[in-house]
């Protein structure tokens, strides 16, 4: 058996252009400011396809740049400064930041109604209430993913390998939300050798984790949906956290690249129209 192949880009065209829509109707182009501290060729790439979509949605993307020796207290006013300005719709502070700068300080420091990454703990916090409006883009292009293949989550068996605030935390509450029974996979799972286990007994496995080939091929249930968020660079090539042959067992699985990643930009886009949209 071989897995169907579920692809990012189908679906980031299909929200794209109802974003195009929203953006219509709130009738201005909102604005989506993007702070980059210091000098990093990896975070410039990613600035630069951010800007390339906003632009195609008909968002004005504002790029500021502060300097690698800027200090928290710095980064915090400038913050201040963007979320009392009212021209912008939403905020992103691109990583890495330098190690002076706690990311977690600062994620408090936005707006909870201009924070598009989804990260202050307002916006967290509302994922276990069942009513966020702005989701942490990665763990939402999982859940798109999840819908778009047509999958009934209810009462199904649901893995999660990495546990971060951006990935794999708040997935598991969106996933609790549709009813899955959701066990959390993490490095004390692997610690424990019993990561295999757990991978085992999944019907929807989702691997966030940033190791390649951490999931055997062997591991996967046959039938399983597996959705790998993972990136790594491996010889040049950019490669999953699950051995590529585990298509072979798997009944749908998202490829690595072209998977979860021509989502989370576009999914970045849609919280920059709710932003605006709770702000009126
Ligand atoms: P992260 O913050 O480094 O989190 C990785 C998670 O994996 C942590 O929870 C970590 O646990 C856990 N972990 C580490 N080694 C493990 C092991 N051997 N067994 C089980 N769990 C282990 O990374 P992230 O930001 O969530 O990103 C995860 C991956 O997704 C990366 O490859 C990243 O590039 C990719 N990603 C892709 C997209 C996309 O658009 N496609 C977006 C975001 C991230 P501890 O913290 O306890 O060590």
């Amino acid at each position: 058996m071989s897995a169907k192949l579920l692809e990012g880009k189908p679906i980031a065209e299909r929200i794209k252009e109802e974003i195009k829509k929203e953006i219509e109707a709130l009738g201005r182009r909102p604005v989506l400011a993007s702070v980059l501290v210091g000098d990093n060729a990896g975070a410039e790439a990613y600035v630069k396809s951010q800007k390339k979509t906003a632009e195609a949605l008909g968002i004005e993307y504002q790029y500021h740049k502060l300097g690698g020796d800027a200090s928290e207290e710095s980064l915090g006013r400038f913050i201040d400064k963007l979320n009392n300005d009212n021209g912008v719709g939403g905020i992103i502070i691109q990583m890495p930041l330098p190690a002076q700068i706690d990311y977690k300080k600062i994620s408090r420091l936005i707006s909870p109604v201009k924070d598009i990454e989804g990260m202050h703990p307002a916006n967290i916090g509302k994922i276990i209430f069942g009513n966020a409006k702005i989701l942490p883009p990665t763990a939402a292009s999982v859940m798109e993913l999840l819908a778009a293949s047509g999958i009934d989550l209810y009462g199904k068996e649901v893995v999660v390998v990495g546990h971060s605030e951006i990935v794999g935390k708040p997935l598991a509450l969106l996933l609790l939300e549709k009813f899955a029974t959701v066990t959390v996979c993490h490095i004390g799972t692997s610690k424990a050798q019993k990561l295999e286990e757990h991978v085992k007994s999944a019907e929807i496995l989702i691997v966030a984790v940033g190791r390649a080939a951490l999931i055997k091929k062997d591991w996967v249930k046959p039938g399983a949906v597996v959705i790998d968020v993972g990136i790594n660079r491996v010889d040049g090539k950019i490669v999953g956290d699950v051995e590529p042959e585990a298509a072979e067992r798997a009944s749908i699985i998202t490829p690595v690249p072209g998977g979860v990643g021509p989502l989370t930009v576009t999914l970045l886009m849609r919280n920059l129209v709710e932003a605006v949209k709770l702000q009126r």
